[in-house]
């Protein structure tokens, strides 16, 4: 595996969304070209848009300097045709939470790509080790999860599939060190690391909030200054949004049967009545709280 490019010089993105935009200003700020696949064109100016004005808020508060981000700019290519990122040594893959759709994508990467380029999938739900099966050469494939927003956001996991090579995992660490990050191996399980261990935590919650063990306001307190976290869980749960909560414990319980990831009763009536949480102003926190 010694042909792997260890400094990923050229890199695509796939998906100019939320995570793509994130991901590609990040690699785009270590210095590297990054060309970005996306479905049409209104897609790929809203994606630079929202480059743009995340690089605009820095310049306003000093963070870098006009010519700073418009180098920056100036390195990320937009592009709706797949053989524009022939050239990449590194692919990372950030589109739509599908697997038929990423399976697809994921083929038609590798067939445009030369055989020592990695390619990397953002999935946070999906199995990497089968998206792996999608790909000519599964052992060049691993998932580099990011966590939103990509810019901001320190940790980022390597997700080692059973087919991935030692050494790809190797450069995705030493990758993530060059965006400033911090990067932790892990093996492919529901969640990674961050989310397998957050979703029986905020199941708990859940639970015991629903069974009246104290207010949704003295939970959050009592967790933030009793373990010194940022965030209390029910809080947490409305910015990630009750809706992909629920779908994301759902998917973990799918696929292990562990009673950890049922989806507790509460939460799942609190979708159906359309609490999704800060996003629409409705949570555990947020506007009107069910008793
Ligand atoms: P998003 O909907 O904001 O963006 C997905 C983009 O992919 C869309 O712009 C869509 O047009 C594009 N796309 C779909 N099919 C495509 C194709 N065939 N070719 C090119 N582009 C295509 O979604 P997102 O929130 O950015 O999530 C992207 C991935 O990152 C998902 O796998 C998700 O699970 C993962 N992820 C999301 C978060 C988060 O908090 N949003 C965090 C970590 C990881």
């Amino acid at each position: 595996m010694s042909d792997i490019h260890i400094d990923f010089a050229r890199t695509g993105v796939v998906g100019f969304g939320t995570m793509g935009a994130g991901i590609a200003q990040v690699v785009a700020q270590s210095g590297r070209a990054v060309t970005v696949l996306e479905l049409d064109t209104g897609r790929l100016e809203t994606g630079l848009a929202a480059v743009r004005t995340f690089l605009d808020g820095g310049v306003a508060r000093g963070k870098l300097t006009e010519n700073e981000r418009d180098a920056v700019l100036g390195r990320i290519t937009g592009t709706t045709d797949v053989h524009d990122i022939a050239g990449a040594d590194l692919v990372i893959e950030a589109a739509t939470e599908n697997s038929d759709t990423k399976r697809e994508i994921l083929a038609r990467v590798a067939a445009e790509v030369g055989d020592s380029a990695v390619i990397v999938t953002n999935t946070s739900a999906l199995s990497v080790t089968d998206l792996a099966t999608a790909l000519p050469r599964p052992e060049r494939f691993a998932g580099l999860h990011f966590f939103n927003p990509a810019q901001l956001m320190r940790v980022v996991e390597v997700v080692r599939a059973l087919q991935t090579d030692e050494t790809v995992v190797e450069r995705l660490v030493s990758l993530v060190e060059s965006f400033g990050k911090d990067p932790v191996i892990v093996k492919d399980r529901p969640g990674f690391l961050v989310n397998h261990l957050l979703m029986p935590y905020l199941n708990d919650v859940i639970q015991e909030y629903d069974d009246g063990l104290a207010t949704a306001e003295d939970i959050d307190t009592a967790l933030k200054l009793g373990l010194g976290y940022k965030l209390g869980p029910l809080e947490l749960l409305d910015l990630i949004g009750l809706d992909v909560h629920d779908h994301a414990t759902t998917s973990a319980y799918e696929a292990t049967q562990d009673p950890c990831y049922v989806s507790p009763p509460l939460l799942r009536q609190m979708v159906a009545a359309g609490y999704h949480g800060t996003k629409n102003g409705r949570g555990f926190r947020t506007g009107q709280v069910p008793a």
